[in-house]
């Protein structure tokens, strides 16, 4: 069995050739399947019912995911899913929507997850401690995506940005990941910029190296956490030794492959990695370097972390941007759903 959202516009073609049928059938499937919201095979009603009976019996199947249940934040602007796979397993993809002063139609931010679980145990990370159970296929990330398309498209309105901040760690899952990209960004496919993509990593170098190669003009997030190894190890107990350092030298290295700036996201925690001192210690660290930080008051999760004052807060970032360095405190959305940032758990007696 092959969905056929797995499938890239290339490989399409090849297929529809091998099933004896002219090129342009390819593009009359991806038409459809990328801006109808077809259900099964049977219903991709513009194409020839010789190919469709010829997909069937070599397999292919149309769309791995299910609605089982939604969730809206009392704004309206954050909606969460609970998605059935085809084995059975649960799910949660996030849209995230912010009004728009230039335009018209509000930025619809999809927060995909890539994985069930994650193997890297971030300690104040909902995903991290429920473990891990498996890789999401590319047509299980396309079909999140899909889903909020489908809601929006009959408000007249559409996905315009993406983020791979949901369960799991992208670039410990990366040819699905990058398979999943390619098909969102094909503009045969679902067409999206490129750049309004944006990757986050905990810092899997091998990835982040196999990413700035790639022909692609996504925006890489690292999850920093901390300025030296000692404290980030305590947040995040799967780094190396001397990530700290890695991870800088990679945010210079993406910028001169890509000409794209990194993000470096820092969960602030109360009493963890919030002092003044901590503060200074990330601004000498990051000085000259040209990233954007992104400060995430967390989110409280099962681990007993609490988000510092909002005083704190803005004095933290105020010694960053003193140093000179680009800094904004995230706006939390969607945390009475449990749809924040690190709250992502599929557990529907908590959650739902
Ligand atoms: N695995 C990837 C992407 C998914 S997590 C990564 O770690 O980057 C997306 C972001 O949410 C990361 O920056 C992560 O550190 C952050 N995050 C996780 N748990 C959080 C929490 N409880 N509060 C705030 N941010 C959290
Ligand atoms: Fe995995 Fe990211 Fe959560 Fe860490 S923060 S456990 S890497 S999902």
């Amino acid at each position: 069995m092959t969905d056929l959202y797995r499938v890239l516009p290339e490989e399409m073609d090849d297929l529809v050739i091998s099933m004896g049928q002219p090129r342009y059938r390819a593009d009359q499937l991806l038409q459809t399947l990328y801006h109808d919201s077809p259900i099964d095979i049977s219903s991709l009603r513009q194409i020839p019912s010789e190919l469709r009976d010829a997909l069937d019996s070599a397999g292919y199947t149309v769309g791995s995911a299910s609605k089982i249940h939604q969730v809206t934040s009392q704004d309206g602007y954050t909606v969460k899913a609970l998605l059935k796979l085809g084995d059975g397993t649960l799910i949660e993809t996030v849209l995230m929507q912010y009004k728009s002063k230039e335009k018209n139609h509000p930025r619809s931010t999809v927060c995909v997850s890539t994985q069930i679980g994650c193997q890297m145990g971030c300690t104040f990370c909902a995903t991290g401690q429920m473990g891990f159970e498996r890789n999401l296929k590319a047509e299980e990330i396309v079909a999140q995506v899909l889903y909020f398309t489908s809601i929006l498209r009959k408000r007249g309105q559409h996905v315009t940005n993406l983020v791979f901040m949901g369960m799991g760690e992208p670039l410990a899952n990366y040819a699905e990941t990058i398979r999943a990209v390619r098909l969102l960004t094909h503009s045969r496919a679902f067409g999206l910029g490129q750049r309004h993509i944006t990757i986050s990593t905990v810092g899997i170098m091998k990835g982040i190296d196999q990413l700035a190669q790639e022909d692609l003009q996504v925006g890489l997030a690292i999850s920093l956490h901390a300025p030296n190894d000692i404290l980030r190890k305590k947040l995040v107990p799967t780094a190396r030794p001397n990530s700290v350092g890695e991870l800088i030298a990679a945010t210079r290295s993406y910028f001169q492959k890509t000409g794209r700036r990194v993000t470096l996201e820092y969960a602030l925690i109360d009493g963890v990695n919030d002092s003044l001192e901590t503060a200074s210690e990330l601004a000498t660290l990051l000085k000259g370097n040209g990233a954007h930080v992104n400060l995430i008051p967390v989110n409280p999760t099962a681990g007993g972390f609490e988000r510092p004052r909002w005083k704190r807060i803005t004095e933290f970032e105020k010694i960053l941007k003193e140093a000179g360095i680009h800094c904004t405190v995230r706006v939390e959305k969607g945390s009475e759903i449990s749809a924040a940032c690190g709250q992502l758990r599929t557990d529907t007696t908590k959650n739902i």
